[in-house]
């Protein structure tokens, strides 16, 4: 079974105009999962030739703009450009505190009638039981700090890959407990370490307590991820025996 991880998105809220905003792709013999959907995303599935029959499933950590304002114009392009004729044919994975903001999204956005989306509410924010589940993986989530509710989710393979994907959050407990010994932390690092009372305040991480977060779950790789406007002298470093890796938008990690 062959995992990729395909960077689409590496940047926040703010970045410089090379990092797109937040889109994680878990790829998986040719099928494919999405782990948020930010504005510009959309074409850069297109671009790397992510066809909507081979999307498995698409899941949205939060609703702040940079995660999910894709979500209509990747309706409205994936409709039109593959000829889809289908309604509600992807899963749309969301938590269940966004039912009605999710709704006034593609309302707002005025292309309602080609929603290609299912919506899939979950409740289940403490990793007890998967809200997903296929051939392929068990998807978790848990509830983390943010500036409004978020989820972090935790993919398991077939094979017992496990890979986390924190989406926006502050340091916490239930984040080390839920990535304990991962193959793969995708952390989000929005600020540097000199910004460590902004991140605290907005619930957001630095680069240096992601590392922390990393050493102390005893990941072997943490991805940087959800980056701000830091400048990083290198893209691969190794703190301890964690490997960490600074992606650029469409790099690829394969997992082995
Ligand atoms: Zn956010």
């Amino acid at each position: 079974m062959k995992v990729k991880l395909i960077f689409l998105g590496t940047g926040g809220s703010f970045s410089y105009y090379n990092r797109n905003y937040p889109m994680l792709v878990i790829e998986i013999n040719d099928f494919y999962y999405i782990f948020d959907v930010g504005p510009g995303t959309d074409k850069a599935l297109i671009r790397s030739g992510v066809k909507p029959s081979r999307i498995k499933a698409i899941f949205i950590t939060h609703i702040h703009s940079d995660h999910i304002f894709g979500l209509p114009l990747m309706a409205i392009n994936f409709y039109n450009l593959y000829n889809l004729n289908c309604r509600e044919c992807i899963n749309l994975y969301v938590p269940k505190w966004y039912i009605e903001d999710i709704d006034t999204l593609f309302t707002f956005g005025g292309h309602r009638e080609k929603v290609i989306f299912k919506n899939v509410f979950f409740t289940n924010y403490d990793g007890s039981t998967p809200i997903y589940h296929d051939e392929y993986i068990d998807v978790y989530s848990m509830e983390m700090q943010h500036s409004i509710k978020s989820v972090a989710y935790r993919i398991v393979t077939k094979n017992n890959r496990i890979i986390i994907y924190t989406g926006d959050t502050r340091p916490n407990n239930r984040l080390l407990t839920f990535s304990e010994n991962a193959d793969i932390l995708v952390h989000e690092a929005t600020f540097p370490e000199d910004r460590e009372e902004q991140a605290i305040r907005t619930g957001h991480s630095t680069t240096s307590q992601a590392i922390e977060d990393g050493l102390k779950a005893k990941v072997k790789i943490l991805v940087l991820y959800h980056l701000g406007a830091q400048i990083f002298k290198n893209k691969e470093f190794n703190v301890n025996s964690m490997k960490v890796l600074v992606p650029d938008d469409y790099e690829v990690l394969v997992l082995h």
